[in-house]
């Protein structure tokens, strides 16, 4: 990677998701705590009219505006598609100020703890990820990449990015403990950054567990679409814990448990997402990985690896 010149910190990509944005709010107010000597830091929120309505959208996700061919469209009435398109020609690739890494800060209702979410498992991304994990050892670490969903999120618009998604945490809320953790591993992020640019050795984990994406699992439902069960109570809560083939899964309204009857076990996460319904998810599976995070000296990861 060549020298990194712009960093995009965003909340409010989901405009109900209070975290991010009061915490970006935050920076505003005190730029100063963004400031390193090497980098310049951004702030975005990502969708003012969503954040003003206490709603996640107006018209559609935003989150799932920026593939190429949302972005070269002319005549869609959509806020968010326009939105998207001003914030691709603002920070996006030949921008006006194009940024090299975004930080794009979610909530969710899911017990996810803090979790880093990693698009791409290139060497800058996974020694950011295994730094961040020597700090804060409660980090979980969830990997999208290969996991077919096309280059359309907000973040997608950077080289590199991150994603931070803490809870749980009801949407339209705060929560003060995680608040200030997502605050911290922002600071850390950017503590790195000034490291890594300045060519300063810093510590990270050798060894980091991934949560790796394999696919998701809807609610049991009916023909017309309505819900027939829920997630069973000794399921709720447990993201990150191992679901055997067999394991109650779901219960009906009626009180009769539904195993999982998938054929591996998985490490779900995601468990019971308020705003997944709408989308056809009641949990995200993953697979449970140890790698190694490759580092020369003294803990000093070597260049990253073009994606
Ligand atoms: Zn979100």
């Amino acid at each position: 990677m060549s020298p990194l010149k712009r960093v995009l910190i965003v909340g409010g990509t989901h405009g109900n998701e209070l975290i991010g944005i009061s915490l970006v709010q935050k920076f505003e107010r005190q730029a100063v705590l963004l400031r390193r000597p090497s980098f310049e830091t951004l702030t975005l929120l990502g969708n003012p009219a969503a954040i003003a309505a206490g709603t996640r959208y107006l018209d559609q996700d935003l989150n799932r505006c920026f593939a190429a061919e949302t972005l070269a469209k002319t005549d869609d009435p959509a806020y968010e598609v326009g939105r998207a398109q001003a914030i691709h020609r603002t920070y996006g690739p030949g921008g006006q100020t194009p940024v090299d890494l975004i930080v794009d800060l979610h909530g969710t209702t899911a017990n996810a703890g803090q979790m880093l979410i990693l698009d791409s498992l290139d060497h800058f991304t996974l020694a950011l990820a295994a730094h961040l994990s020597l700090l804060e050892p409660a980090i979980k670490v969830y990997s999208s990449a290969d996991s077919g969903r096309k280059r359309d999120s907000l973040r997608s618009l950077a080289p590199y990015r991150l994603g931070i998604e803490v809870g749980p945490v009801a949407h339209g809320t705060l929560q003060a403990q995680l608040f200030g953790q997502t605050e911290a591993l922002v600071l850390a992020v950017l503590d790195y950054l000034e490291a890594y640019s300045s060519g300063t050795p810093y510590p990270a984990a050798p060894l980091l567990t991934l949560y790796q994406y394999v696919g998701a699992l809807d609610y049991p439902r009916s023909p017309e679409g309505a819900l027939l069960a829920m997630i069973h109570p000794e399921r709720q809560g447990q993201d990150y814990q191992a679901l055997h083939p067999g394991d109650p899964l779901f219960i009906t309204f009626e009180g009769d448990p539904i195993a999982y009857d998938g054929p591996e076990t998985v490490y779900p996460v995601f468990i019971n997402e308020a705003a997944y319904y709408e989308k056809g998810i009641a949990l995200c599976l993953t697979q449970k990985q140890t790698i190694v995070v490759k580092t020369d000296a003294v803990g000093s990861a070597a260049g990253p690896e073009p994606i």
